[in-house]
């Protein structure tokens, strides 16, 4: 065929598509809910793109619509998935289905190869989400056949085809030869393979939606489904009289007439028990309906009672909601009304802040935070009222009940109510972690160890929620692991006035504690924080004071003790003695170092340590130092 064109898959792709094909059998399950997924993906492209763009697409209904078909010798069959979303014109089949655009994917490829099997491959791929490929998990061959919706442009679209087998390293794209028969949008037509026809029960295809897929599609999925019923026979369906109620056979006699002498021949009735039995007239039929079957009708999960949903039915939520593989730490259900309407929420706090965080340069993409009104997704583009950088990796669904549907993005994000989101987002997210902190010790730890940083970011950052971020964020000290700076102020003992605390970024807690600087402290009694995260002491210098005290690095100078009015007049005349006696000594350290040093002084500060060189009151520490100069190179 001329208008054939065949290509080869990129190298990625026949790559991962052997893994997939060879590793996943035990999870082959995931091919619906991939498929689902990416027609619903589809289109909501579509159905924002409409709102913008006129005289685009038709007017079918949004839907997805999967239909099982036996072949006719009941040895093999095909599953056909179809939706109306933006479609993929030629380039897009070839280009959508033959490469991976996915970030991440070689890394991904060579431990799934390598047969990591710590974390086994089953994870590895869940973790990345294998897509289109996962359909020849069960299927031989696949044909795509897609049309974009007609535009201005392009008002007449053609409808091509893209078809590949399990194990070629090809594929090829075709005018479809049946001609336009979508209106508009993708139809996937899997030929199962012989192991894989189980599929084809609609029982089982029902169970799988229930299961994985409920939440993979926020437009309705239709199953085709064929059921038998015994129906009741209609009255015009009745058989006639004359058809079917045999008229009672009548034998002919002859009655002999004496009358006159005329031989009548007369028709008379059989007695009764010679007549045939009349059949029973069926009063019900049995008949085979057709109907597409609403799949996915349950309610969305933001709007039904928290105690009425499993954990099951939360994870399966967020892994189709935000593809997001890995078990989220937490999450809260929300409703409120703001901006003269309603809405309601839930919030996930994921496992980590994807890596992606940190690259980020340009505007913050927010793709977690799906805007809904009336249950639609609408937007996750809010312009300047994003949220700020150290939330910006929260996952959110927040769904008004009274916002207009059809309004362009921009005139949304100009709305009252989209300006307050960002508030409504972070008081949910702030109540999220409290709850945390309060109540799971062992998610607390999580908590802890993959967002602490991101807190003290926070509070440099944002200063409308400096206090309850705070609140959040957790030092070692010398006497205590996992503190707040509140806890750390109500235990400071009679007279102090500073926090004190020794920054070394890099080294550990323990190591820290056996500073020098340190231990004269430790000797007297008072808990020392433990800074070992260069933003640590950031957060000491934006914040400068917290419950009156100022924060003093114990290696600076400035130090002072609560305690030195008791130490009373005997301990000031031994210090000047001292003085007096060592002078000579500092006299001449002062010549040697002048280069180096400022000032040498005698100091009450050590215990076990012979001297120690400590960094200026206003100057910066060395750890600081270290810092500046990685943030110039
Ligand atoms: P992902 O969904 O993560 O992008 P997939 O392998 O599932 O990866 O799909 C690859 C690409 O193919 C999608 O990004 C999309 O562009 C295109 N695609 C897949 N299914 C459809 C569909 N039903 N309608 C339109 N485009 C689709
Ligand atoms: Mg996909």
């Amino acid at each position: 065929d001329a208008q054939k064109t065949k290509f080869e898959y990129q190298s990625d792709v026949t790559r991962l598509r052997k893994i997939v094909i060879n590793s996943l059998y035990s999870h082959r399950d995931v091919w619906l809910r991939e498929l689902i997924s990416n027609s619903n993906d589809a289109l909501e492209k579509f159905r924002l793109t409409s709102l913008t763009k006129k005289g685009f697409g038709n007017d079918d209904p949004l839907n997805i619509t999967i239909r099982a078909v036996e072949d006719e010798d009941g040895k093999g069959g095909k599953i056909i998935i179809t939706d109306t979303g933006i479609g993929m014109n030629k380039e897009e089949l070839a280009a959508n289905l033959g490469t991976l655009a996915k970030s991440g994917t070689t890394e991904f490829l060579n431990r799934a190869e390598s047969a990591d099997t710590t974390v086994g491959t089953g994870n590895l791929i869940g973790a990345f989400g294998v897509g289109f490929y996962s359909s020849f998990l069960v299927a031989d061959r696949v044909y795509v056949a897609s049309r974009p919706p007609r535009s201005k442009e392009n008002p007449e679209p053609e409808q091509w085809v893209f078809s590949s087998t399990a194990d070629e390293s090809s594929f090829e794209v075709y005018p479809d030869p049946r001609g336009a028969t979508l209106g508009q949008g993708t139809e996937i037509t899997l030929v199962m393979k012989p192991d894989a026809l189980d599929y084809l029960s609609t029982t089982k295809l029902t169970g799988l939606i229930d299961k994985h897929s409920a939440f993979s599609s926020t437009f309705p999925v239709y199953l085709f489904t064929q059921r038998t019923e015994e129906v009741p026979v209609e009255e015009d369906e009745l058989p006639t009289e004359t058809e079917s109620v045999p008229e009672p056979e009548k034998e002919d006699r002859t009655i002999e007439s004496y009358d006159d002498d005329e031989v009548l021949i007369e028709d008379v009735p059989i007695e009764e028990e010679k007549k045939p039995q009349v059949p029973e007239v069926p009063k019900t039929k049995t008949v085979t309906i057709d109907e597409w079957v609403h799949a996915n009708s349950q309610p969305p999960i933001w709007t039904r009672d928290p105690k009425d949903v499993t954990e099951e039915e939360y994870l399966d939520f967020y892994r189709a909601t935000f593809k997001d593989y890995r078990k989220p730490i937490g999450w809260h259900q929300f409703a409120g009304d703001a901006a003269g309407t309603s809405f309601k929420g839930i919030i996930f706090l994921p496992e980590k802040i994807p890596d992606s965080h940190w690259q980020q340069t340009g505007p913050l993409e927010q793709k977690d935070i799906r805007l809904m009104v009336k249950h639609v997704f609408i937007t996750s583009e809010f312009g300047s009222d994003r949220l700020p950088k150290w939330a910006s990796w929260v996952q959110v669904i927040i769904d008004a009940d009274d916002l207009p549907l059809n309004v362009s993005r921009e005139t949304l994000q100009s709305s009252k109510f989209v300006k307050q989101m960002r508030s409504i987002i972070l008081r949910h997210l702030l109540i999220l972690l409290n709850k945390l902190a309060t109540e799971d010790a062992e998610k607390w730890a999580l908590v802890t160890k993959n967002y602490g940083m991101i807190f003290k970011f926070g509070i440099a950052e944002d200063s409308k929620n400096r206090d309850r971020l705070l609140n959040l964020v957790r030092f070692e000290s010398t006497q205590r692991k996992d503190i707040t700076l509140d806890q750390y102020a109500e235990n400071k003992r009679k007279g102090q006035t500073q926090i004190f605390y020794m920054a070394d970024a890099g080294k550990t807690a323990e190591q820290i504690k056996r500073s020098i600087f340190v231990e004269k402290l430790e000797a007297r009694g008072y808990e020392v924080l433990l800074f070992t995260e260069p933003l640590d002491e950031v957060l000491a210098n934006t914040l400068r004071t917290h419950k009156k005290m100022p924060f003093q690095d114990v290696a600076k100078a400035g130090l002072k003790f609560g305690d030195e009015d008791n130490e009373g007049e005997d301990s000031k005349e031994a210090q000047k003695k001292l003085g007096e006696k060592f002078k000579p000594l500092i006299e001449w350290l002062k010549e040697e170092t002048k280069d180096v040093v400022r000032d040498v002084v005698i100091s009450n500060r050590l215990v076990t340590s012979a001297c120690a060189i400590v960094a200026d009151e206003i100057g910066y520490t060395a750890n600081l130092e270290k810092l500046m100069n990685a943030g110039h190179n």
